[in-house]
């Protein structure tokens, strides 16, 4: 066992990190305001409608590689994975706030491109950039997002609503951003790049935030807890897993996956399940919901939008347990989801 004071990030992890910084920071706040655990900070505003505050940062080497995204798509992405999190609430996205640490040598062409790949996403959800900062950094670019919104109080979807009994749903195919990633950095696929491909690169580097699906499930009775999927449904039901104190299990076999990743799989030998279990970057929201609510709000859903919830899970009362099971058979995954400060 370490002395406390020897320990590191890594030993922690990003998550034990931000329970720390909950517990220190999360005491003695009002009544009325929800600090560091959540997808957005939620704050006191106009009556029953409450401010939502959510803030991410996108570092070169670590979230993106700037030689290897073109900077109309980094520009969107920073604005898409932010506006994913206001979602995850079930808000809607009101202002944005963009700070920015680029390399001198930078050339006026990218930043303008950047600027219009963000613009392309901020035009079609009317979110208006209000100012930031700007400065030079000698070495990677670092980009920092802060968007504002706002939602009626009654409506707000927490991480802590998961009760056992509940189930676990998807609004989206999982493990195709994953599939892109894994495509840039691995240097065979660069030879036989087709379709497939194609489809999951643009997964990866334009993610779309499910902000219509998100306000439509905040207003859903049926639905308990809400977020966003960044870091992975691994890493991410657990994070509900930890806020509502329960455990889960996920069913393998019902993991949703397109049609692309399943071939891009076999072609390049990757087990589709771990990629759709523990690959990041998807942002669809994942969900739990009453048992009995499931049926009517799958109808109601996809009347709506065309398509359907995906149920993956159910939530247990076995506290901080999270098990795979794989045609009723108990399986350990390999990979778990993303962690920041592990590697
Ligand atoms: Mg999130």
């Amino acid at each position: 066992m370490k002395n406390k004071d020897h320990l590191k990030l890594s030993d922690v992890g990003e998550f034990g990190f931000i329970a720390r910084l909950a517990r220190i920071f999360n005491q003695h706040l009002p009544k009325d305001v929800t600090g560091i655990g959540d997808d957005c900070a939620v704050l006191p505003w106009k009556g029953s409608q409450k401010l939502l505050v959510t803030t991410d940062l996108l570092l070169d080497g670590v979230h993106f590689l700037k030689e290897k995204i073109s900077p109309r798509d980094l520009g969107y992405k920073a604005l898409a994975v932010n506006l994913s999190d206001i979602a995850a609430m079930g808000g809607r996205p009101l202002w944005a706030f963009l700070s920015i640490a680029l390399p001198v040598e930078t050339e006026l062409s990218w930043s303008k491109q950047f600027l219009s790949g963000w613009k392309s996403l901020s035009r079609k959800t009317q979110v208006g950039l209000l100012g930031g900062d700007t400065t030079r950094t000698t070495r990677a670019m670092v980009i920092n997002v802060a968007i504002l919104g706002e939602a009626q109080q009654i409506y707000i979807k927490y991480r802590s609503a998961a009760r056992p009994g509940d189930l676990v749903a998807v609004t989206g195919q999982l493990g195709s951003s994953e599939g892109g990633l894994r495509l840039l950095l691995n240097k065979e696929s660069k030879e036989s790049s087709g379709r497939d491909e194609e489809f999951l690169l643009r997964h990866h580097f334009r993610p779309q935030p499910h902000l219509k699906e998100g306000y439509f499930l905040a207003h859903q009775p049926e639905v308990g807890a809400m977020m966003d999927i960044s870091d992975g449904l691994d890493s991410d039901l657990r994070r509900i897993m930890e806020s509502s104190a329960c455990g889960a299990e996920v069913y393998l076999e019902k993991l949703p996956v397109s049609p692309a990743l399943q071939r891009c799989s076999q072609k390049y030998g990757w087990s589709l399940e771990e990629v759709a279990a523990a690959g990041g970057e998807d942002y669809c929201l994942l969900i739990t919901i009453g048992s009995e609510g499931y049926p009517d709000l799958d109808r109601r859903y996809r009347q709506k939008f065309r398509r359907r919830l995906h149920l993956v899970g159910r939530i247990t009362g076995k506290k901080g347990k999270l098990v795979y099971l794989k045609d009723g058979r108990r399986v350990i995954l390999q990979k778990s989801g993303f962690d920041h400060f592990k590697s």
